[in-house]
């Protein structure tokens, strides 16, 4: 008899990120859409962990499943962490992915190329249908480029350089070999195994 496999409701409704998620976990869990009658959840705590969380427990309370929900952020050396936790709305609470990666360039105007270090780091939580929960983490290490390079990707892809990445960028990236060694990526792929090691 084989064990059913295990379901997860992704807190995420972005489908690129769906199917990701998705291909990162296949032959260990399901994703299941959240339910459509729930409203966006306010991503106001102060540290991934916490919105992560935010995410997870909401969908998990508002399905009575088990959720999944992950969040991202950038933290740049030279600007002492910033964007951290505050990467999507870094040039304000509108911004466009553009004006975010415009605001970052500027900011670190006449910084040299040994000190534009950064990494993006993802956390990942699993809210079980009891209220517990299984939390993981995943980084990648880079730098910012001086300008904008490639046309693949979302976000601050065409101007993060990952050092896995032999000098190009995210943007110059094919998404296989993007996901490969990003941030979201490894804490999937941490996920995977730590629900593997569970069965
Ligand atoms: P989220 O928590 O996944 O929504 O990510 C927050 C913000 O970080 C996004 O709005 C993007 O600006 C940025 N971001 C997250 N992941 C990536 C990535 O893989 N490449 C580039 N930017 C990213």
């Amino acid at each position: 008899m084989t064990t059913p496999q295990l379901r997860l409701v992704c807190a995420s409704a972005n489908p690129d990120k769906v199917a990701e998620i998705e291909e990162l976990l296949v032959g260990i869990a399901e994703l299941e859409p959240r339910p459509a009658f729930m409203g966006e959840v306010v991503e106001d705590a102060d540290s991934l962990v916490g919105n992560a969380r935010l995410k997870a427990q909401a969908v998990r309370a508002a399905s009575g499943q088990a959720a999944v929900a992950d969040d991202t952020g950038l933290e740049v050396d030279a600007l002492g962490g910033a964007p951290g936790i505050y990467a999507a709305r870094f040039a304000g609470d509108d911004a466009t992915y553009a004006d975010n990666r415009r605001k970052l360039l500027a900011d670190l105007e006449g910084v040299r190329s040994n000190e534009r270090t950064a990494r993006f780091r993802t956390v990942v939580i699993v809210a079980w249908a009891d209220g517990s929960e299984l939390v993981v983490e995943g980084v990648c290490e880079g730098r910012i480029a001086d300008q904008e390079i490639g046309d693949a990707g979302f976000g601050y892809d065409s101007i993060f350089i990952p050092v896995d990445g032999g000098g190009r960028s995210f943007a110059e990236m094919p998404a296989e070999e993007k996901n490969n060694i990003s941030h979201r990526g490894r804490a999937f792929a941490s996920l995977a195994e730590a629900l593997r090691r569970r069965s």
